[in-house]
C-alpha cells in the first residue's frame, strides 16, 4: 500500500504533467521556423489516465505518426499491439499500457512523409533542437525510473552516438539511477525484427524491464 506522502507526490507530479502537456500542445515553434506546415504542427501530448498514479516509466520514440495525430494517441495501431506484447513480457499488463507508461518522443509533431518513400521523415537536427526543451522539462517532471528508447534516434538522443540498434538492444544503461532500455521500433515495416537474434535481444530487454518493474514496484 502506498504511503500518504507518495500519493501526494504522485498527485503533484500529475498536476505538473498536465500543465506541461498543455504548454506542449500549444507549441508551434517548428511551424514558426518554417519546418512544418500548419496542419502537421500538432503536438501530441496526452495527459496521464485519470484514475492512475503518475507514471514512472517514460517511453521516448522518434516522432508521432499520422495515425497518432488523427487519434491523438501514439502507438494506437498494430505497432502499439506489438509493444503491448513485448511489455507484457516485461511485467506490464496490457491494461496498464496507458496507465503506467508516459509516451513522448524526440519531436512531438508528425513530421510528414519522407518524399518518395514509405516511411515518415526523420525530424531534422534543428527540429530536434527546438523540441529538446520539452523533453528535458518532461524528464524533470516525471523523474522516470525507466526510460524506454524506441528507435535509433531516441537511443542516440539519450545515449550518444551508438553504432546500431543491434549493438544496444538487450543491454541497459544506468545514469543517475535511471535505467535506459533501447528498443527497436515495433512497426511491421521494419525488417530488423525478421532476424531471430534481434527478436532474442528484445526478449533480453524485456527481462531487464521486468526486473526493474518488480524491484521498484512500477
Ligand atoms: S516538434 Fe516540438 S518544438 Fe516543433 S512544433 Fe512540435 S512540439 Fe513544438
Amino acid at each position: 500500500m502506498k504511503s500518504d506522502a507518495s500519493v501526494h507526490a504522485s498527485e503533484r507530479t500529475r498536476r505538473r504533467l498536465v500543465t506541461l502537456n498543455a504548454a506542449i500542445r500549444d507549441c508551434r515553434r517548428c511551424h514558426a521556423a518554417g519546418f512544418l506546415d500548419e496542419i502537421e504542427s500538432v503536438p501530441i501530448a496526452r495527459d496521464p489516465e485519470p484514475d492512475a498514479p503518475a507514471p514512472r516509466i517514460l517511453l521516448v520514440g522518434q516522432a508521432p505518426g499520422l495515425r497518432a495525430t488523427i487519434t491523438d494517441r501514439p502507438f494506437a495501431g498494430a505497432a502499439g499491439n506489438k509493444l503491448r506484447d513485448w511489455f507484457e513480457q516485461g511485467g506490464i499488463a496490457r491494461e496498464d499500457f496507458w496507465r503506467k507508461i508516459h509516451f513522448a518522443a524526440v519531436t512531438r509533431c508528425y513530421p510528414g512523409r519522407l518524399p518518395g518513400a514509405k516511411g515518415d521523415r526523420v525530424p531534422s537536427p534543428p527540429e530536434q533542437a527546438l523540441c529538446r526543451p520539452w523533453l528535458d522539462d518532461l524528464t524533470a517532471v516525471v523523474r522516470p525510473r525507466v526510460v524506454l528508447l524506441v528507435g535509433l534516434l531516441a537511443v542516440r538522443t539519450f545515449l550518444g552516438p551508438v553504432k546500431s540498434l543491434a549493438a544496444v538492444v538487450g543491454t541497459s544503461t544506468i545514469r543517475d539511477g535511471v535505467l535506459y532500455l533501447p528498443l527497436p521500433h515495433p512497426s511491421g515495416v521494419s525488417r530488423w525484427l525478421n532476424e531471430p537474434a534481434n527478436v532474442a535481444a528484445v526478449g533480453r530487454a524485456m527481462g531487464l524491464l521486468r526486473e526493474a518493474v518488480e524491484a521498484h514496484r512500477l
